[in-house]
């Protein structure tokens, strides 16, 4: 099946039309018309090959929402018309011990991830020959345990952000077992940060906003903030110092990760979800209190669901500025710069109908 995207032909040229065939549905496999695809700043990394190994060309975009046109002769759980979503992987052994917990993104074998990846064999391990295509596409075929399902009255478009940037933020704000009460701050008010402002406020918890922009505190209130600091003010750091229960820090860009161990309290924890170039972190800054810093990756396909389904009861959904296809690489520069309030989203009704 021909279908239209958008694909970066290397890591240094601008994203241009392209034409991807995605498989006919097989038995298990469902087919999407995709309808919104956000825009992660993982798909900047990865374009740019920030991170190395990058595949060209490369059809990013893996906070996928659409709406199910076709299913195979064995699914069970999806039917023509369903809306639907795709985060950050469409595959994984399903027999490691990760993938039996549910935590599919740290299979064993290496999660097939959504785009700039492969698909699997039948037999185990990721072909070579058949690398996988992201949401910027108006169609994606996929297996059905893969695919998550968008709760009743949530606006499709605000809906499309949560695949990606609600679940790694759901995650570790649960498995770290964040509650009401707690002192929690975000660092970074990007597409992340405003996913976790508002779902630690959902969760009770007591939210600070650090941020190197001075220019969000009011967007940081109006999205559920109790308090909002300037990170650019080294006096922050001092006056601060010891503050936190739980640090989720969300940041694209180098930093100085000693600095805000400084402000967790004794057995505090701060779980990096921001994938920024490396900086040396100082054993003193976890000895003293007794600190933890940990990282996070996404989320399995059993706790996507569990985060729509908060999402959805506590009337959560991402602030969007929708974009067509063809503006996507002006939306690039913007992101770098920190102008987006704060998730852009492809309408892929530009991109044309599949043919
Ligand atoms: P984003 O929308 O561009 O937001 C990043 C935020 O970082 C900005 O809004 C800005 O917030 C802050 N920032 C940017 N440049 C900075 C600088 N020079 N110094 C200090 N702060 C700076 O990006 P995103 O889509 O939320 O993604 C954030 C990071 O998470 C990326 O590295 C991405 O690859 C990673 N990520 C990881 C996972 C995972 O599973 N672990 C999943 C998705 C994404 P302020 O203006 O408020 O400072
Ligand atoms: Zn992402
Ligand atoms: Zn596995």
């Amino acid at each position: 099946m021909k279908t239209p995207a958008y694909a970066a032909p290397s890591a240094k040229s601008p994203l241009a039309p392209f034409t991807v065939e995605r498989r006919e549905p097989g038995a298990h496999d469902v087919q999407i018309d995709i309808r919104y695809c956000g825009v992660c700043h993982s798909d900047i990394h990865q374009v740019r090959d920030e991170w190395g190994g990058s595949k060209f060309p490369m059809v990013p975009g893996h906070e996928i929402v659409g709406i199910v046109s076709r299913v195979g002769s064995h699914v069970s759980k999806w039917k023509v018309g369903d809306a639907v979503g795709v985060g950050c992987f469409v595959d994984s052994c399903r027999a490691c011990e990760a993938c039996r917990e549910g935590e599919e993104q740290f299979c064993a074998e290496g999660m097939s991830a959504t785009y700039n990846s492969f698909e699997r064999k039948p037999g185990g391990g990721l072909d070579t020959t058949r690398p996988t295509y992201g949401g910027y596409s108006s169609r994606i075929t996929v297996d059905e345990n893969y695919v998550l399902r968008i709760p009743e009255g949530m606006p499709l478009d605000r809906a499309a952000p949560l695949l990606c940037a609600g679940i790694t933020t759901y995650s570790p704000l649960r498995h770290f077992g964040v509650k009401a009460g707690d002192k929690v701050a975000v660092v970074g008010l990007g597409g992340l940060g405003h996913m976790a402002v508002k779902i630690a406020k959902a969760m009770g918890a007591h939210v600070t906003v650090l941020s190197h922009s001075t220019g969000k505190r009011e967007d940081a209130q109006r999205l559920g903030a109790d308090d909002f600091l300037v990170t650019k003010d080294a006096a922050v750091f001092k006056q601060n110092a010891g503050r936190f229960d739980f640090i989720l820090d969300t940041v694209s860009a180098q930093h100085d990760y000693n600095d805000y161990l400084g402000l967790l309290r004794r057995d505090g924890t701060m779980v990096l979800v921001g994938v920024p170039d490396p900086t040396p972190v100082h054993a003193f800054s976890l000895i003293g209190g007794r600190k933890r810093l940990a990282g996070s990756l996404i989320g399995g396909i059993r706790e996507t669901q569990e985060m729509l389904d908060f999402c959805a009861a506590h009337h959560v959904a991402a602030d969007i500025e929708l974009i067509p296809i063809q503006k996507i690489n002006d939306a690039y520069e913007r992101m770098i710069k920190g102008d987006v309030r704060y998730r852009f989203v492809i309408d892929i009704a530009s991109l044309g109908q599949p043919v």
